[in-house]
This record gives structure tokens, C-alpha cells and sequence, in this order.
């Protein structure tokens, strides 16, 4: 059982610009992962390019980079069991259209181009993308009372 699995989470410009970012924070702390990194930034649109890397050659990257660039995002990093896989499903589909209610996108988007989070899709993706917005000393594990201690 590993709970020290770690899952890059972004709340989209549109999530912070709608006021969501208390809402999905919510749902992983309630779901019991740990937030062990957190900051807000507008990223530049070279940090986004390398971010988004793997879809540099689909057409709507460019858009994508706008967006992403068009205003701040809420960076953070969580930790816990299955953490990588349970953020995904947490998240919905990437066409909100897809999404079951009840997850983030099929709650509060209804748009693939403003799907207001992003997640990581994999374990190696995740170390990728963690190293990629967050220095070393910006990630904190501490003990929590709740976490890893269930009887
Ligand atoms: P996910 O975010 O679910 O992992 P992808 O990695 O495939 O999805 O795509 C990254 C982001 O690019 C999506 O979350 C979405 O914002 C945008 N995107 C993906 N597909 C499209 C599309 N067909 N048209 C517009 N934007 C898209
Ligand atoms: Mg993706």
C-alpha cells in the first residue's frame, strides 16, 4: 500500500475566475488526500508548452496555451492512496460531456475547452509534472491525524 503516491491537480484560470477553487479543494481534502503543495500563478506560455507537451501537435493547442496563459491557476500537489488514479476519476472525463455528475467536470463545466482542472494521467506523469511547477522545498509532507492513522 503506498500512501505517499503524489498527483498534480490545477485549477484552470476559469475554475479560479469562477470562484471554484474552495469547492475542489474540498473534495480531495474530504475524500482524505493530504495537500502537501499549493500556490497560485499565471504561467507562462513556454511553462505550458512544456507542460502540454506530449500535445503539441494537436490542433487546438494553441488555444489551450491561451487559456491556460489567460490568467492564474491554483497549482497544488496531493497525496495519498491511489491518488493518481482516484484524481482522475474525481476529475470526470476531459469532455465535460462525459463526465458523470457527482465528479468535478460533470458538476460545475460543460465544455472540453473550460473543463477547469486538470489532473495527472499516470504515475510517471505526475512526477513529470510535479518537478515541473513545484521546487523541492514548496512540497511539505507532515503528519496528519486523519491521514494514514484510520483504524
Ligand atoms: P485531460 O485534461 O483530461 O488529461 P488531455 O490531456 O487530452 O485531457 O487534454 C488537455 C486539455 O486540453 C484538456 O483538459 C482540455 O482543456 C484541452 N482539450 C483536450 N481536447 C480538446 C479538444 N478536442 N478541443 C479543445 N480543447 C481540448
Ligand atoms: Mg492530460
Amino acid at each position: 500500500m503506498s500512501n505517499t503516491e503524489r498527483t498534480f491537480i490545477a485549477i484552470k484560470p476559469d475554475g479560479v475566475h469562477r470562484g471554484l477553487v474552495g469547492k475542489i479543494i474540498a473534495r480531495f481534502e474530504e475524500r482524505g488526500y493530504k495537500l502537501v503543495a499549493l500556490k497560485q500563478m499565471t504561467a507562462s506560455k513556454a511553462h505550458l508548452e512544456v507542460h502540454y507537451q506530449d500535445l503539441k501537435d494537436k490542433p487546438f493547442f494553441p488555444s489551450l496555451i491561451e487559456y491556460m496563459s489567460s490568467g492564474p491557476v491554483v497549482a497544488m500537489v496531493w497525496q495519498g492512496l491511489d491518488v493518481v488514479k482516484q484524481g482522475r476519476s474525481m476529475l470526470g472525463a476531459t469532455n465535460p460531456l462525459a463526465s458523470a455528475p457527482g465528479t468535478i467536470r460533470g458538476d460545475f463545466c460543460i465544455q472540453t475547452g473550460r473543463n477547469i482542472c486538470h489532473g495527472s494521467d499516470a504515475v510517471d506523469s505526475a512526477n513529470r509534472e510535479i518537478a515541473h511547477w513545484f521546487k523541492q522545498e514548496e512540497i511539505n509532507d507532515y503528519a496528519s491525524p486523519f491521514i494514514n492513522s484510520w483504524v
